[in-house]
């Protein structure tokens, strides 16, 4: 049943009733402990991966308030969030110390490409590197017909590279110093690591595994999953606390929506608080879909950052037109200056794609 149903029929969700927990998808921290203590791993280091938006930020003050305990916390800059996520962590970090709490909060990123999410993109758009690692929507052309189809959505992997994974390496290095040891060397037997990840039990579904792929010492939870709570309910928690409530996203994330399905992350938001980086996503939008016709690319599809599978120019034209004006000189000196950088780290030797 979804979540709004249960909100119908007065239903309290329960997680135990969920498939994910009864196929053992989703495990409680208890059992994780459990497990990795049976593997002889009883140092277990807690983590925080803390995105700046709502829910991870409810489990930050359940952290402050002496409720869960964390060894450390922290954040992984994608490179693109938008500037009142910054502002948001910052916040944050500022009421841990009016708290008193001195659990190190450190900040990360992706470990190659340290600026994130545009680094990818323009690596993608300007080099002949393959790996696209966001969930834009996709159409099809049908060259019998001339037919363009909606095609789907890439996968979400950019959540998995540019925040989980950069959060485990982040931990596993600071365990690694605090032992006296090399990131490179093994990791002690006896340690192991949970690291709470902030899905709330309506976002169920995105758990697909409690069990790190990359290290096999580190397990992951979702305790607001445990604690049954709703992405409404730490909304709602941060507004009776006067906290701050925006949703973490970046800026040109394909899952941003409007009036009509809002769901607290929306175009508009971006438009009015950031107009420069909606029209750095409207440039990614235009020139990805250019990329793509020259043909040399592994992925086929038509990519759309807006779900109605348009342009973005095309979806906010007035608002487009308006913003180019202020900061169309802003776009291209950025452009420019993120060729340089491409061709500097990335192509030394080698003709951009997009000269
Ligand atoms: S917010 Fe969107 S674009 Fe950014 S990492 Fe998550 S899924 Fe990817």
């Amino acid at each position: 049943m979804q979540p709004e149903q249960l909100e119908l029929f007065e239903i309290a969700p329960d997680y135990r009733d969920h498939k994910k927990y009864r196929d053992g998808i989703f495990r409680t921290k208890a059992q994780l402990k459990e497990e990795l203590q049976q593997l002889g791993r009883d140092r277990i280091y807690h983590v925080l991966s803390f995105g700046g938006g709502t829910q991870s930020a409810h489990l930050l003050e359940q952290h402050l308030q002496g409720l869960i305990h964390y060894d450390y916390i922290i954040f992984s800059d994608t490179g693109a969030e938008p500037q009142f996520i910054h502002e948001q962590v910052a916040w944050w970090q500022q009421r841990q110390r009016a708290c008193g709490n001195s659990t190190p909060f450190l900040i990360t990123h992706h470990s190659s490409m340290e600026r994130g999410l545009e680094e990818m993109l323009m690596r993608y758009i300007h080099t002949e590197y393959q790996r696209f690692q966001m969930p834009v929507y996709c159409s099809t052309l049908d060259p019998a017909t001339g037919e363009i189809k909606a095609a789907g959505m890439m996968p979400r992997q950019c959540t998995v590279d540019f925040k989980i994974v950069p959060v485990k390496q982040a931990a596993r290095r600071a365990v690694m110093d605090l032992h006296g040891l090399g990131y490179r060397q093994q990791m002690p037997d006896n340690i192991g690591f949970i690291i709470d990840i902030g899905f709330s039990y309506d976002e169920i579904r995105r758990i697909n595994t409690s069990q790190s792929p990359q290290f096999k010492y580190v397990r992951l939870a979702y305790p607001l999953v445990e604690q049954n709570e709703t992405t409404a309910n730490s909304i709602r928690f941060l507004e009776d606390n006067g906290f701050p409530t925006r949703r973490s996203r970046c800026y040109l994330c394909p899952f941003n929506c409007d009036g009509v399905r809002d769901i607290g992350m929306d175009w508009d938001e971006i438009i009015e608080s950031e107009p420069l980086s909606f029209l750095k996503a409207c440039y990614f939008d235009r020139v990805l879909r250019e990329v793509q016709q020259t043909g040399s690319k592994i992925m086929r599809s038509i990519p759309y950052l807006h779900y109605s599978r348009r342009p973005l120019i095309e979806v906010y034209t007035a608002e487009y037109e308006r913003i180019s004006a202020e900061y169309g000189a802003e776009l291209v000196e950025w452009v420019s200056s993120w060729e340089a950088a491409i061709r500097e780290k990335w192509n030394p030797d080698e003709q951009l794609i997009r000269a």
